[in-house]
């Protein structure tokens, strides 16, 4: 059997976008896995055009097209960083195709996460704001920090992003505050606190505050500071570049490839879920 034959083939969606772009990269540079489609919406300048040319790789020979169920159907995984909507959408295909789905599109409502809790019912779908190691390692770092320091430790989480980023707080900044509320016990919809101004009052106890800045060209910045009577601890990672992140969703298709349907984060990925 030739080496493509044992490789998985992977569907980078939203191709032309900045992290579709560093999939194709991250597809092309990694073993086990080969280019099988790339996807843009109806209309995108990029259709019809060689995805590894779009990627500024040589010619890959995938031309970027605009019908991902017959694409979807000759592969066996797909790489989405696109909007809510469309990973939704994706999410309802990649299922009827049986394949393997990454997900690492953010700010997705709580109506969207049911309607990919549904379609993994039927599909393994690896799901997180996050796909990097050392976020991932930071958020078990949080949890057990907010488990050993009591509430009269205030947890505040800021984070920083480039001038294009479209939601806030960041899919990071929520996934650290899922597990700081997770270490104490308490439900993040309840204890967060998004942003203040004007006459606040003083900071009520137990709350989780949330701080977003955008500018530049930041990937990423994230610190997590729980501020005691005294002292501070701070927990923080930064992210020079988004191969982190397209490794990391490759990383994700490889391991799903064997498993049951399911929703899966990438603390199962790296064996990091307790
Ligand atoms: P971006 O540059 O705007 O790329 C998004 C791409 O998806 C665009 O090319 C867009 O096309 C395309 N798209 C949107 N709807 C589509 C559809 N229905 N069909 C096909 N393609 C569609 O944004 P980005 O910076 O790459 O980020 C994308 C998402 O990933 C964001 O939600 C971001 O927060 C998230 N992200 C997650 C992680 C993580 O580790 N989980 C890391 C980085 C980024 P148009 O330009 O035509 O709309």
């Amino acid at each position: 059997m030739s080496d493509r034959a044992q490789s998985m083939g992977l569907v980078v969606v939203g191709a032309g976008g900045r992290m579709g772009r560093t999939l194709i990269r991250a597809v092309d540079a990694m073993d086990g896995v080969h280019l099988a489609g790339a996807i843009e919406r109806e209309g995108s300048e990029h259709v019809g055009r060689d995805a590894g040319l779009l990627a500024g790789l040589g010619e890959s020979g995938v031309t970027v097209s605009d019908d991902p169920l017959p694409i979807f159907a000759e592969a066996q995984g797909v790489l989405d960083f696109t909007s809510p909507a469309a990973s939704v959408e994706f999410a309802g295909l990649a299922a009827q195709a049986r394949i393997v789905h990454v997900v690492g599109t953010t700010g997705c409502s709580e109506e969207d996460e049911a309607a990919f809790r549904a379609a993994a019912r039927h599909a393994r779908i690896v799901k997180s704001g996050n796909m990097s190691l050392g976020v991932n390692l930071l958020s078990v770092l949080v949890r057990k920090a907010a488990e050993a320091l009591g509430d009269d430790w205030d947890i505040e989480i800021a984070e920083m992003h480039h001038r294009h980023k479209v939601d806030a707080p960041s899919g990071t900044a929520l996934l650290l505050g899922e597990a700081a509320a997770e270490g104490r016990g308490v439900s993040l919809d309840a204890a967060s606190v998004r942003g203040r101004d004007g006459h606040t009052g003083t900071r009520e106890a137990g709350t989780i505050g949330f701080a977003a800045l955008r500018g530049g060209s930041v990937v990423g910045e994230h610190a997590v500071t729980f501020a005691g009577e005294g002292e501070r601890v701070e927990l923080a990672h930064k992210a020079d570049d988004r191969s982190i992140f397209a490794r990391g969703a490759v990383k994700a298709a490889l391991w799903a490839h064997t498993r049951k349907p399911g929703l899966y984060s990438m603390l199962d990925v790296l064996g990091l879920a307790e």
